[in-house]
């Protein structure tokens, strides 16, 4: 059955498409100039949420203590542990591996797999994740996944590209592990069966990006991510690795400083268990539900930033948690998609975002903290937006500019799920202009690791989202998708190298009995409890429906 919540645009948003058509002829032979540093550096200083007076504040306790963190961040890491360490009896132990991976999503996954290659056997390592395997940011990813493996193009320019992008801010030793391994990850993906397009010669169709000198984002369509987790989870299977679904780690276990376990929960019937394992590996992914400054999220139920939490309970440090990733072409409308990724193949494909008046005003390609905050100037300073019937704001996204570039049939051919997403509404974005405005995307900092993925703290690894410093204050496209399989692949190689000479620990709770000391030395009296697990709003109600269960 073809369901239609909501019909298209409304008439007076038609007038508004009215003047986008009357432009596009002229636009689509208008050569626009990228910003220079300083006009770029001025609109973010102005515009950019993460600049936004008050929206941060600085962390009173643990390793980090005094690095300024968004207040939501800070209200996580701030908080008391889940558990209480006198109602948990730590005397029976479950289950004993060699490497407990936390998170069922990519970086979880190439880490397992990797883990095998490096010779630890598939039944002594366990996945633990919230949902099930595969409910995760990896597999909604659209747009591609960049490595520097065309002609024209080298790891070297694919560096300055990510250090550029980052605002210098990035740890050089990270970038350069991430784009010298990216040829080798596409081969391996090529060797398990992922399908990347490629050109009737047989290269790979190469597309750019924002802030990318080179075309070097390798796509499958507008669902790579899906793609890659589809292959690479077949392989989890075919190796005969184990993964517990619907069991979030709700804290780790420690031996004196070194990380020998974690508590999980079942979700289903609240119970606990406890697995002591040699190696753990952090891979939970980011924190798009903890909706910084109020903005709609692109990301799955689970990402609520709980490797962080529990990360920096044991003593690790974290890096550039002052920065938040906003897309720049979130669906402001219809409503129900609020927030949704409009992928950047999009724009990287011609569409321009032009204003109510069909004007364009930013140049198409720039990074996409820069990006944004041209978008949020002009809705909100220039009163050049075109508002929604629910009183949103947005731009328009001229995507019918795509067929006339690359021929009629592209989008329904290179972006179908976008298509589908906006024809549910009634919107054939063929056609008309889609409506876009910034969503909060990705964690642009995280967890400090290694080049090996190493978080400092004996025992524990992390890698993909979770993990900080290899984009620095923002991250260029299709450069998480490679983040996740470099760091997930390192962490899952370091941890098997580790088990392999590590005897299993005792497990405590001494950890979570020291940070509830430092909240109280600080004065911090709370009731909040982290880490949080699900958005409140996808609390036990929503849980014990979809779980068919009573509470
Ligand atoms: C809509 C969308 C489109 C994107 N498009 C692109 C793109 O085109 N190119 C690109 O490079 N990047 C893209 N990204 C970003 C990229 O997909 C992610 O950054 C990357 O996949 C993160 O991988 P990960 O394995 O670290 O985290 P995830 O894939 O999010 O996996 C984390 C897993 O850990 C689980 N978990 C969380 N907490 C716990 C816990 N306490 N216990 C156990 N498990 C837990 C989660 O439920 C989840 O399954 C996109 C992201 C989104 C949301």
């Amino acid at each position: 059955m073809d369901m239609k919540f909501i019909d298209g645009y409304p008439e007076y948003m038609r007038q508004s498409i009215k003047k986008v058509e009357a432009t596009r002829e002229k636009r689509i032979s208008l050569d626009m100039e990228p910003m220079s540093a300083e006009e770029r550096e001025e609109v973010l200083s102005t515009y950019h949420p993460d600049y936004v007076k008050g929206g941060k504040r600085s962390l009173k306790v643990g390793a980090s203590k005094g690095e300024m963190v968004h207040h939501e961040t800070a209200n996580i890491l701030e908080a008391r542990p889940q558990v209480n360490p006198d109602e948990i009896d730590l005397g029976c132990i479950n289950r004993d591996v060699d490497i407990l991976i936390i998170g069922g999503g990519g970086a979880g996954t190439v880490a397992a797999l990797h883990a095998v290659y490096e010779g630890i056997l598939p039944e002594d390592i366990l996945i633990t994740t919230k949902l099930r395997h595969g409910d995760a940011n990896s597999m909604m990813a659209q747009g591609g996944i960049q490595a520097a493996d065309g002609l024209d193009d080298d790891p070297s320019i694919h560096f300055l590209d990510a250090i550029g992008g980052g605002h210098f801010a990035n740890k050089p030793d990270l970038v350069k592990a991430l784009v010298m391994d990216a040829p080798r990850i596409i081969d391996w993906h090529q060797r398990l069966g992922v399908m990347y397009e490629r050109e009737d010669d047989g290269h790979f169709v190469e597309r750019p990006g924002g802030g990318t000198s080179r075309p070097r984002l390798h796509s499958a369509k507008d669902y790579t991510g899906m793609e890659i987790m589809r292959v690479i989870r077949d392989e989890a299977r075919n190796l005969g690795l184990e993964v517990e679904e619907f069991s979030p780690a709700v804290e780790l276990l420690t031996d004196g400083d070194t990380v020998t376990g974690a508590i999980l929960m079942d979700l289903e019937t609240r119970e606990y268990s406890i697995i002591r394992a040699k190696s753990v590996i952090l891979t939970t992914g980011g924190f798009g539900r903890l909706h910084i400054q109020g903005y709609p999220t692109t990301n799955h139920y689970g990402a609520t930033a709980d490797g962080l939490v529990l990360a920096y309970h044991v003593g690790a440090r974290i890096t550039d948690m002052d920065s938040a990733q906003y897309h720049p072409t979130g669906a402001a409308y219809p409503e129900p998609i609020l927030g949704q990724l409009i992928t950047e193949k999009v724009r990287g494909m011609g569409a321009m975002p032009v204003n109510i008046d069909g004007e364009a005003f930013v140049y198409p390609l720039e990074p996409r903290d820069v990006e944004s905050a041209s978008f949020i100037r002009e809705c909100k300073t220039r009163g050049k937006g075109i508002e929604t019937p629910t009183g949103m704001l947005g731009v328009w996204l001229d995507s019918p500019m795509i067929e006339e570039i690359h021929g009629p049939g592209t989008i329904k051919k290179e972006l179908i799920a976008m298509w589908r997403m906006e024809h549910q509404f009634g919107i054939d974005m063929s056609q008309d202009p889609i409506l876009v405005y910034p969503t909060l995307h990705y964690q642009n900092g995280g967890v400090e690791i290694d080049v090996d993925g190493w978080t400092g703290v004996p025992g524990l690894y992390a890698g993909g989202e979770v993990a900080g410093g290899v984009h620095g204050k923002n991250r260029l496209m299709g450069n998480s998708l490679l983040d996740y399989n470099v760091f997930g692949r390192r962490s899952g190689i370091s941890a098997a190298r580790h088990a392999k000479k590590a005897s299993p620990g005792k497990i405590t709770f001494d950890h979570v009995i020291r940070f509830n000391s430092l909240l109280d030395e600080a004065g911090i009296d709370t009731e909040r409890r982290s880490p949080m697990l699900l958005p409140d709003y996808r609390g036990e109600r929503a849980i014990a429906r979809a779980l068919n269960i009573s509470i």
